[in-house]
């Protein structure tokens, strides 16, 4: 056969125009880091993907995966709210800058609305929270695929945790919203990172950042959800694309 349409079937990054001069900073900043180049040269590495797919920067809306459009929609807002946030917490004394930590976040949030277009694009079974699954995946590829993906991951943990800091009492629309609440987001990451590596994360535990009990738990769950995510994405992974990446 001549050569398919396929072949050129990728991920794209657009900067938008930005609407005021604090999204003119961010999109400069993100331009400068390259983060989301990292992030959209590995899917295009990893993946064949059958319709073509834009990550999109500007805009009010997002982060979201809009199925219509094929695009991932992120506001020059989002990354400096999250930014922003970092600094608040005062995350430098982790040993993480908070630039650091929005790039982190940042690839956490691209692999997430990835899962939501993956899904969406080959109409993959979804058995449980939807939400639930594209964290899981955000933190799998980072895991299985990054070199320093574990710690990638706890900075994204971290902003649920920070998040979830916003709300004193919890109302039935946190509850019947379609993520789970910041808390879980965060703890669930941590006890997947924990999961995949007790070890190296045995510090997790003796901090009591998870119980003994449930971080037991974490190592075979984390175990289910990556081996459950590579084996029902396996069809659509490039061959010879499962090298780990230096960032
Ligand atoms: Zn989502």
């Amino acid at each position: 056969m001549a050569s398919s349409a396929c072949a050129d079937v990728g991920v794209r990054l657009e900067y938008g125009n930005p609407s005021d001069a604090a999204d003119k900073a961010v999109r400069e900043e993100l331009i400068a880091s390259d983060v989301m180049n990292t992030g959209v040269s590995f899917i295009n590495n990893h993946f064949k993907l059958a319709e073509p797919l834009v990550v999109a920067f500007g805009g009010d809306d997002g982060p979201l995966f809009d199925g219509e459009s094929g695009s991932i929609m992120i506001p020059y807002a989002f990354v400096d709210e999250v930014r922003h946030r970092f600094k608040q917490a005062n995350y430098d004394k982790t040993g993480v800058t908070p630039k650091q930590a929005t790039d982190d976040a940042l690839l956490h949030t691209l692999f997430h609305e990835f899962a939501h277009a993956l899904i969406d694009m080959y109409q993959l079974p979804v058995l449980g929270k939807e939400e639930d699954a594209a964290d899981a995946l955000a933190t799998t590829l980072l895991v299985e695929f990054f070199d320093d993906g574990q710690e990638i991951a706890l900075s994204a943990a971290d902003l649920f945790d920070i998040e979830s800091d916003d709300r004193e009492v919890l109302e039935d629309e946190d509850f019947w919203d379609e993520h789970s609440l910041d808390d879980q987001r965060y703890f669930t990451t941590l006890c997947h990172v924990y999961g995949s590596a007790p070890d190296k994360y045995a510090t997790i535990v003796k901090e009591g950042l998870l119980g003994e009990e449930r971080a037991e738990l974490c190592i075979e769950e984390y175990a289910a959800i990556s081996r459950s995510w590579l084996s029902i994405l396996e069809p659509y992974i490039k061959a010879n694309a499962t090298e780990k990446l230096s960032q």
